[in-house]
């Protein structure tokens, strides 16, 4: 990379991985390296999305409410990550609480598939928490 600004005005540009229309940097990226805290369960939902996207299984373990913790393996969260290709997210409708949403992806296999769910979330300490979710 000859030109290091123009590297960062790319990197800056770049669209979140949520589909937000935003842009990575002002969107999703702040939140998932903690120079922000998500305001709403949405951008806590968004930020989740966009940590699968990135393979940061340690934010997913965080940002998961400590009641429900001992639920997930980190080597777990990882190959589901990972062994997918995430393609898009879709918010279908959402509360103060809750978000239900579909995320289109790839699985191993190259076959296209919908994980269609309604998340439930908790606002407690001042930060927001993934509790858990329904699946359709
Ligand atoms: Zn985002």
């Amino acid at each position: 990379m000859h030109n290091v600004d123009q590297f960062f005005n790319v990197m800056t540009n770049i669209k979140c991985h949520c589909c937000s229309s935003k842009s990575f940097a002002t969107c999703c990226d702040p939140i998932l390296n903690g120079t922000k805290t998500a305001a709403t369960s949405i951008a806590l939902m968004r930020s989740r999305y966009s940590a699968y996207v990135m393979r940061q299984v340690d934010y997913l373990i965080a940002t998961t409410h400590c009641s429900e913790r001992e639920n997930y393996s980190k080597e777990e969260l990882l190959n589901w990550a990972s062994s997918n290709t995430w393609l898009q997210l879709e918010i279908i409708d959402f509360k103060e609480n809750t978000v239900e949403f579909k995320a289109y992806f790839l699985n191993d296999q190259n076959q296209k598939q919908i994980h269609h769910e309604l998340s439930t979330f908790i606002f407690e300490n001042g930060n927001w928490y993934y509790i858990d979710g329904e699946f359709f």
